[in-house]
């Protein structure tokens, strides 16, 4: 977008350059460069300590780095590196200008005012009538605001918006990650609301999304205190936890234990008043390094499908994987 408050202007820096010539291309060519959208900088191709010197910025350079045309004039683009820049990607950029090849990449830089920002650049090198580099000629983006949408946009594939856990998606992909890992043993909770249906049925959606809602904070609160689990909305009341177990298997039937425990502590606030809600558990744990996800997810839910028919409100374990059945 254009800054309002700070038009498009020439710098002093790129008037010079612009007089310095008479011919009509070379001059549109000057104001081309001036006045484009991305940030311009042009530097002399001197790679050796302190670096390059700056011999033009454009307009746009000005705006996104907080240096005048005036200021850079004596300094290097080096200025303008920080803690957070990328030490590999500089390295990638000086292999490439030191045998003239394009480079392109993005790292963090800093503005005049200290404040970092994330820029997506390109350099080319302007070579002299022996093919040596004489300019480099970068081009600048400021790419910050684009990375958070895209920060975000990722978070929001990976997440349930209801009750903000995990979402299905990434579910799957830890599990996938943790069944990768040869000497993890994985213990897996499936769980589900009982008779939710009926929470719907006599209190409407909305009351039924609160308990779903209330729920999830209930066992979001144990799987925090368990490390390296997630708990995610596997499906419409359906939840999963995965864990990693360090020990024995009692201890993934205690932790399932605490977590039905949870939820059935005391009722959940509605519009209308308050339920007491319960959740039924099953859990299955990897005991061949063979297991697939597929195994360990039908053994939790025969599991919880015993939880459900012994009444409700219970955990049931299954030993084993499911592998052999
Ligand atoms: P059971 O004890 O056997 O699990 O009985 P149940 O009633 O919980 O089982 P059932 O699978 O029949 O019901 C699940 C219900 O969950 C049906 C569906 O309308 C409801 N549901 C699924 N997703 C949502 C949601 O996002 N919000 C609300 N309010 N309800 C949902
Ligand atoms: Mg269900
Ligand atoms: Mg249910």
């Amino acid at each position: 977008m254009i800054d309002k408050e700070h038009p498009d202007s020439l710098s002093p820096f790129s008037l010079s350059l612009q007089s310095a010539t008479d011919d009509p291309t070379l001059r549109i060519l000057g104001e081309a460069v001036a006045s484009a959208y991305d940030a311009v900088m042009i530097t002399d191709a001197v790679l050796d300590s302190p670096g390059p010197h700056i011999v033009f910025v454009n307009a746009a350079f000005e705006r996104m780095s907080g240096w005048s045309a005036e200021e850079l004039k004596t300094l290097t683009p080096r200025v303008m590196q920080g803690p957070e820049t990328d030490r590999a990607t500089l390295q990638r950029l000086r292999a490439a200008l030191v045998v003239g090849e394009p480079f392109q990449g993005s790292t963090v830089n800093y503005r005049r005012d200290g404040s970092p920002f994330i820029m997506e650049w390109s350099i080319s090198s302007v070579k002299d009538e022996y093919g040596a580099p004489r300019y480099f000629v970068a081009v600048q983006r400021d790419i910050t605001a684009f990375r958070r949408r895209l920060a975000d946009a990722e978070e929001g594939a990976r997440t349930d918006a209801l009750t903000g856990l995990a979402n299905r998606r990434a579910y799957d992909a830890r599990l996938s990650a943790m069944l990768a890992q040869p000497d993890l043993v994985l213990g897996l909770l499936a769980m589900d609301i009982d008779r939710f249906k009926q929470v719907n049925d006599t209190y409407g959606h909305g009351a039924g999304d609160a308990v779903l809602i209330e729920v999830s904070r209930r066992m979001s609160r144990i799987a925090a205190a368990t490390p390296g689990a997630l708990l995610a909305r596997t499906g419409g009341e359906e939840f999963s936890l995965l864990v990693p177990c360090t020990d024995a298997k009692q201890s993934i039937g205690e932790l399932a234990e605490a977590v039905r425990a949870s939820v059935a502590a005391g009722p959940i606030a509605i519009d209308s008043g308050a339920l007491n809600v319960t959740i039924s558990i099953g859990v299955a744990s990897t005991t061949s390094p063979m297991a697939t996800a597929e195994m360990l997810s039908r053994a939790a839910d025969r599991a919880l499908y015993r939880a459900k028919t012994g009444g409700r409100n219970r955990v049931e374990v299954t030993v084993g994987d499911g592998g052999a059945a």
